[in-house]
């Protein structure tokens, strides 16, 4: 909600010049600094919760925290208040926010093979706030999008057995908001992470193993990359390009070696846990696209290897409740939530599915995914329909009162709108 009033204020005018932090040179500048901070803070929960979440593993936090310090401390904007957070989505990707807020999946995070390589990462994505890509990007496409959509939360609305279910395929529609780079951008983000991570005392070569990583990958598990190289394409003139800037470099700095053993240590546990979690990403996809029965089987197998992981066996109730099993969908979106506490999605799924069978408990697990993500469309909704369930007439219209307050124009509103009728009340 509170974007909305601030954004407004951004909408209204405060138009100007500022000057370029990387390049010195004067832009004309929607966003500034002020607005820059604010708006990345804002959405960064948004963004975390909707790549599932923050990873809870104390070692993996402090790597990436720390590496990320490093590099941007180093950088042409030292002094912004960066963050980085390792998230639980098991596609491979890393992003920023205005202002220096970034997050790097699970999927890259295993992936990667040294803290050189995560510094490359990491000071790719610092790059892109340094020289104010988002900003640029935000202020040429976005501004109006995330206007619409920061509290629609709902992708796709559709009835299952005569009652609402929603299908929570993206939970802010927070990947329409990602800023798309240009070409030049990408190329200007890999020279000044490099720069950054050389800066910092990283060995450059973990540039050129990370992009062949990622080159690798995309051939062999191209939906695991889909949403990075939307964003950054041209992956095969990247590796070639890190190449020719590392043979650029002093000998004795192209000669660092590779620090490995940290990062090894650190993800040992997320590394255990990775075949299920590819398992819980091929079964995702294959959900996306109502291929069910594949879903459910692989997303099955995800939750054998590893039943501690929440998120799996929130996906996992997904794919059941998808196929039409809802008791067991029921339970395993109760253990989800449990081993999960902190992931909005978890809390949301078992309120969600619960709200017929079990109003009370359904009621505990949206008030907390309202405390994790405030002012999301399907919290009130639901509660609005649990209120039903417990005969609760008043309070359940004014949860759908809220709800056309969060989502006046989506699926939601149009389905809260549609139960304040029915309840006499509009
Ligand atoms: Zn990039």
């Amino acid at each position: 909600m509170e974007v909305r009033v601030w954004l407004a204020v951004v909408l209204l005018g405060v138009a100007g010049c500022a000057t370029n932090p990387v390049t010195g040179k004067a832009e004309l500048d929607l966003l500034g600094e002020e607005q820059e901070l604010a708006l990345g803070a804002q959405l960064y929960q948004p963004f975390i919760q909707d790549s599932l979440g923050p990873i809870e593993d104390e070692p993996v936090a402090k790597l990436v925290e720390k590496v990320g310090r490093q590099v941007a401390g180093v950088s042409h904007r030292p002094r912004l208040p960066y963050q980085f957070t390792a998230v639980n989505d098991p596609a491979v990707n890393a992003f920023a926010l205005p202002g220096g807020k970034i997050c790097i999946t699970r999927g890259l995070l295993v992936r990667l093979e040294s803290e050189d390589g995560l510094a490359a990462v990491l000071g790719h994505e610092v790059g892109h706030v340094t020289a104010r890509h988002a900003v640029a990007a935000y202020n040429r496409q976005v501004l109006a999008t995330l206007f619409l959509t920061t509290s629609a939360a709902v992708l796709e609305a559709k009835e299952v057995k005569g009652r609402e279910l929603i299908w929570v395929g993206g939970l802010i529609g927070t990947q329409m908001l990602l800023a798309h780079y240009s070409r030049d951008q990408e190329r200007q983000s890999d020279t000044l992470g490099l720069q950054y991570a050389v800066a910092a005392g990283f060995s450059p070569r973990g540039m050129v193993e990370t992009q062949r990583i990622l080159l690798a990958l995309g051939k062999e598990k191209p939906t695991f990359v889909e949403r990075l190289f939307a964003s950054h394409p041209h992956s095969a003139e990247r590796l070639a390009t890190a190449e020719l800037l590392l043979a650029q470099l002093p000998p004795e700095v192209q000669e660092r070696p590779l620090r490995k053993e940290g990062l090894l240590q650190a993800t040992a546990s997320l590394r255990q846990v990775q075949p299920a979690w590819d398992e819980a990403q091929e079964g995702r996809v294959l959900l996306k696209q109502n291929r069910k029965g594949q879903a459910l089987a692989h997303l099955a197998k995800a939750r054998d290897l590893a039943p501690k992981e929440g998120v799996i066996r929130t996906l996992l109730a997904l794919a059941l409740w998808e196929n039409k099993k809802e008791n067991e969908a029921r339970e395993e979106a109760f253990a989800g939530a449990k081993l999960a506490p902190r992931v909005f999605l978890s809390r949301l799924i078992a309120g969600m599915m619960s709200v017929a069978t079990d109003a009370a408990a359904s009621l505990g697990e949206l008030a907390a995914a309202e405390e994790i993500l405030p002012g999301t469309a399907p919290v009130p909704f639901f509660q609005g329909q649990a209120f039903e369930h417990l005969g609760q007439r008043q309070r359940a219209v004014e949860a759908y009162r809220e709800v056309l307050r969060r989502d006046p124009k989506g699926e939601l509103g149009k389905a809260a709108a549609s139960r304040l009728q029915a309840l006499g009340s509009r």
